[in-house]
């Protein structure tokens, strides 16, 4: 973790508005809050609110609120540590760490890459404009590419010789050790790691360079694969970075969409034919952390409602691809579709071959994945016969029986009834047979943790910020956000015990626990361990409308409604024990009880006349 001070810097000084006006078109909504539409969920009219005062966002229509911090965290699928450090970064703040969280990269390491990459970038892209580059200019121009689409992507290219790029690089000052931990030179020599290749700058959502994807050009390149990718460096993990992120991302978000293809060339060629929501992993299989990715930006608030479509060719590779990403789907919460193109080409053949259209409606004819993989899986079997679809069936069941979301199973048994031409009960027994078999052997350790962090989760409920009955509560906790000093030391008596929802309740808590003369109340009270529906609860009550000007009586009005509330709520418990107890047989209880109901009932009269 950070220094506690650097952390407060980069609170005070990120300013909220220009860090979400960089992804959404933010307008003045009154009360000097901004209005925009909301980056996380579709909509057509505005209800994503920032208010910068309190350096808070909030959205009305899907519940997605929180500080600046949370926003990039939200935004570029990142952890608060890198969100932290994109702030720091933007603002230029050198963070300092403390090594109480283990073993950690030396600090501001992970900008002196980006900051490498980026002037690495630049370099490439000016060599392919030289007279060395003719090879990638003719391999781009074959792949159906001109000069403005290789500008748009900011393709790229190594010049052969092995030691330019370190030299222009040391000319702008980059460090020998930065050069090696970017990935960017070789450790033994101080070679160019890459070198008459042609370059795919590999960047994030937000637009940082991460690393390159390279590809041999010439017969005399020492390395012999046909693409080689930035190792893994401090910014640079192959399972979470996706090329194309950066130009899809917002797209992805717009349209609850988003379309995996396999290489660089066809996320190109994907986005130059309009399927603006196109992303490929560089250098290995989709995988899990990609789901997830994917996963948060497709999602809305009916996590039903996105689509991750998968583009695979129909050949047996295509087929094992598929089952693989099959088997994945227990990390998608989102539709998962597979779009085949019968011909066998990919996107960028096919843009070449038949055109833009061609690839949109390659898009437009995508079935459900699940419903291919059952297709490939039986189509071996001859199903005229009856053993035939017996056998069929076995084969199939595994994959039902792997699905781990039970309400979908019902739809693909039924499915897979139909495609066998069998009665869906038979297939249903044969299915939970199987399942039972699977649950009997015990389950293999588990490689990645079922709720990963990047996942919200919360045990709480979330209120519903209309219910008048919990009115009291939200205004009380409302007030000791946006005005605490209008509350004395001890929050007038408030306690935990005052809330009965048990997400206020946990607002409480935090609250009740943090230092409130902090200038940077309550944002200080915020981090990676607070709960998802805790800080939303705060972001919303920071930016919600505020019914009247709060004065010490307001907080007054309020505390004293909360016990109003309490104390009834004790009455109708002792009456309720009351009714439950013999007053003959247990005279002395029964008597001790009364005594209290009087007592609760003359504090009430008490209460009521204060507040009147
Ligand atoms: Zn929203």
């Amino acid at each position: 973790m950070f220094v506690a001070e650097d952390l407060q810097t980069v609170r005070e000084r990120s300013r909220i508005e220009d860090v979400v006006g960089a992804v959404i078109t933010l307008r003045p909504g009154g009360g000097g809050s901004l209005v925009g539409l909301c980056p996380f969920h579709d909509e057509k009219t505005p209800s994503f609110r920032v208010t910068p005062a309190r350096g808070f966002y909030y959205c009305f229509g899907c519940g997605e609120g929180g500080d600046v911090i949370r926003f990039v965290e939200r935004n570029q699928n990142v952890s608060f540590v890198e969100a932290v450090e994109y702030l720091a970064g933007r603002i230029g703040v050198q963070l300092r760490y403390t090594d109480d969280s283990g073993p950690r990269a030396e600090p501001g390491l992970r900008m002196k890459v980006l900051e490498a990459n980026r002037l690495a970038a630049e370099f490439f892209e000016q060599q392919l404009r030289g007279p060395q580059a003719v090879a990638g200019r003719q391999f781009l121009d074959s792949r159906g590419f001109d000069q403005a689409s290789a500008e748009h992507f900011g393709i790229g290219y190594a010049p052969k010789d092995g030691r330019a790029l370190g030299e222009f690089l040391r000319k702008n000052k980059v460090e020998d050790d930065t050069m090696v931990k970017a990935g960017l030179v070789r450790e033994n020599g101080g070679w160019d790691f890459f070198q008459g290749r042609l370059l795919w700058p590999i960047r994030d959502a937000g637009r940082s360079t991460l690393g390159f994807g390279a590809r041999r050009l010439f017969d005399d390149d020492r390395l012999p694969a046909k693409y080689v990718n930035t190792p893994e460096t401090v910014v640079y993990k192959k399972s979470t970075v996706l090329y194309g992120l950066d130009l899809a991302r917002a797209n992805i978000a717009k349209k609850n969409q988003a379309v995996v293809v396999e290489g660089y060339t066809d996320v190109m060629a994907a986005h130059l034919a309009g399927v603006d929501t196109a992303v490929a992993s560089c250098g290995t299989a989709f995988g899990e952390e990609h789901a997830r990715m994917l996963q948060r930006l497709v999602g809305s608030t009916d996590v039903r409602n996105g689509e991750v479509v998968f583009t695979f060719d129909g050949d047996a590779a295509g087929q094992a691809a598929a089952l693989k990403v099959f088997k994945l789907e227990s990390s998608f919460t989102t539709q998962t579709y597979v779009a085949v193109e019968p011909s066998g080409l990919d996107p960028c053949d096919l843009r070449i071959q038949q055109g833009d259209a061609a690839l949109r409606e390659l898009v437009g004819r995508r079935q459900p994945l699940y419903r291919f993989v059952m297709a490939n899986v039986i189509a071996g079997f001859d199903l005229d016969r009856p053993d035939g679809r017996l056998q069929a069936l076995r084969a199939a069941a595994p994959l039902l029986s792997s699905i781990r979301d039970a309400s979908l199973v019902d739809g693909y048994l039924r499915d897979l009834a139909q495609m066998l031409g069998m009665d869906v009960n038979e297939v249903r027994r044969e299915a939970g047979a199987q399942r039972r078999r699977a649950t009997r052997r015990p389950e293999p350790a588990a490689t990645a943790p079922d709720a990963p962090a990047l996942i919200e989760v919360s045990r709480l409920p979330v209120p519903n910020p209309r219910d008048p009955r919990l009115e009291p509560e939200r205004g009380t906790l409302r007030l000791m956000l946006r005005a605490p000093e209008m509350f004395a030391a001890d929050w007038n008596g408030i306690t935990a015990a005052h809330f009965t929802h048990p997400a206020y309740r946990a607002v409480f808590e935090l609250l009740g626990a943090g230092d409130r003369t902090a200038p940077d109340w309550p944002h200080s009270l915020l981090g990676p361990d607070v709960d998802q529906v805790v800080e939303r609860l705060i972001a919303e009550l920071s930016v919600e409308d505020i019914l009247r000007e709060p004065t010490l009586a307001y907080a007054a009005e309020h505390t004293n409604q909360l016990r109003l509330l309490a104390l009834s709520r004790q009455i109708d418990q002792v009456k309720s024990k009351l009714q439950r107890t013999n007053p003959v047989d247990e005279k002395a209880a029964y008597g001790k009880m009364f005594q209290e109901l009087v007592a609760l009932e003359a504090a009430r009269k008490d209460l009521r006349a204060a507040i009147v």
